[in-house]
């Protein structure tokens, strides 16, 4: 499993790559991690065996490969993105009639920050649950900050354990992947929802949104894409196709918008089922000003609308840049489009049926211009 998903243009313009993998757990790939873990040799000396008295200091390249949210770099990045963490805070903090004296559940509690949020604004208790290694720390964590009577720590996978109460009145969980829908952690939250929270129980966030507009991208996809066209004078051509078929989570800049931006799907996280993640949704992009249109990009926002004051953010290219970036679809075609016209079609987004984790994404585009006339279909793999 590929744990980088795409590359990216770093603060300099060159390429650095994407480190924040938000990969979910898995249960046979763990199995595997237990096996390599059982017949490495066992540490020796003093030093190794200080070591190993450091909570995760004896996991080897693997584990963190298989089981990325140990891994205090992936979280570290999260944590810093402060567009997603300070409106967590802010909505836990501002909406006490939300958290005070009630029982919250954590949905994939990571470090724990969203149970400690809560158990400081006043939460009745807090029961945090994380699959990965991280869940140890979380332990930790907790127990150093003086909550050890409010938030219970649960080490499993939300599908699998047993909680110590029968209902909660608060279900919280940061588990966006990128295009929103990646990772497929949407599922463990609607399982949680529907297995524990009280009939007039609250989900946070409950509205999210994905959106989709149109850019200029002639630089990039050069970079990206034509560049497989003539290497030291060979052709390697057939791994374009692949780059192509291969989103590219990265930051687009707002001058590079050509169109309007559409909003494509709403999700109500209070009522909605699995299979409200499939979906057939139709656009309609009207260019601002005659330019080029090498892709489409796609992000999400998403909403507390349980909160006093309706509250949110959005992962924009005309907002503040999140670990999110946004998610860029190049086009086969340069798309020569006037002001005034519109680039009609539809995006179908279904998980992936060998790994639900994963998303197929298929693009239906046309447009009937003065100067351009196109009418294809592209299949896209987020992997
Ligand atoms: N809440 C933390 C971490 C969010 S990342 C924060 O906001 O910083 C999502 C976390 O959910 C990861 O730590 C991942 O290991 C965990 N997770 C994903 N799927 C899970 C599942 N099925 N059961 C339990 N934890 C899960």
């Amino acid at each position: 499993m590929d744990r980088r998903k795409g590359n990216n243009r770093d603060a300099n313009g060159s390429l650095a790559e994407a480190t924040a993998s938000r990969l979910r757990f898995d249960d046979a790939e763990a199995e595997e991690v237990e096996m390599e873990v059982e017949e490495s040799p066992e540490a020796e000396g003093e030093e190794e065996e200080a070591a190993a008295e450091v909570i995760g200091s004896d996991k080897t390249s693997a584990d963190y490969y298989f089981d990325s949210y140990s891994h205090f770099g992936t979280l570290q990045e999260m944590l810093k993105d402060i567009v997603r963490t300070k409106t967590y805070q802010n909505v836990i903090t501002q909406s006490s009639f939300l958290i005070k004296d009630k029982i919250v559940l954590d949905v994939g509690a990571g470090t724990g920050i969203l149970s400690l949020f809560c158990a400081k604004a006043g939460a009745k208790h807090v029961y945090a649950i994380e699959c990965s290694q991280m869940a140890d720390m979380a332990k930790e964590i907790v127990k150093s900050n003086g909550y050890s009577d409010v938030i219970t720590v649960i080490k499993g996978k939300v599908e699998e354990i047993e909680l110590p109460v029968p209902k909660v009145d608060v279900i919280i969980s940061e588990w966006m992947g990128y295009f929103l829908l990646f990772e497929n952690m949407l599922n463990t939250v609607l399982y949680a929802r529907d297995k524990w929270l009280a009939e007039d129980g609250v989900v946070l966030p409950d509205r999210c949104s994905l959106h989709l507009t149109a850019i200029e991208d002639a630089e990039y996809k050069e970079d990206k894409i034509e560049f497989w066209n003539n290497v030291y004078g060979f052709d390697m051509s057939c791994i374009k196709k692949q780059a192509m078929m291969e989103p590219l989570v990265d930051t687009v800049d707002a001058n590079q918008i050509v169109t309007n931006c559409q909003l494509l799907k709403t999700m109500d996280i209070s009522k909605m089922t699995p299979g409200d993640a499939s979906f057939t949704v139709p656009f309609k992009l009207t260019a601002e000003r005659n330019d080029y249109i090498h892709a489409l990009v796609a992000y999400f926002n998403v909403s507390f609308t349980m909160c006093h004051k309706l509250m949110g953010f959005s992962t924009g290219p005309r907002s503040k840049t999140t670990h999110w970036k946004q998610t860029v679809l190049y086009l086969e075609d340069v798309i020569t489009i006037c002001e005034g016209e519109t680039l009609t079609g539809s995006m179908t987004v279904t998980p992936n049926k060998k790994n639900p984790r994963d998303i197929d994404i298929k693009l239906k585009y046309s447009l009937n211009g003065h100067r351009c006339q196109v009418s294809r279909t592209q299949f896209y793999k987020m992997r």
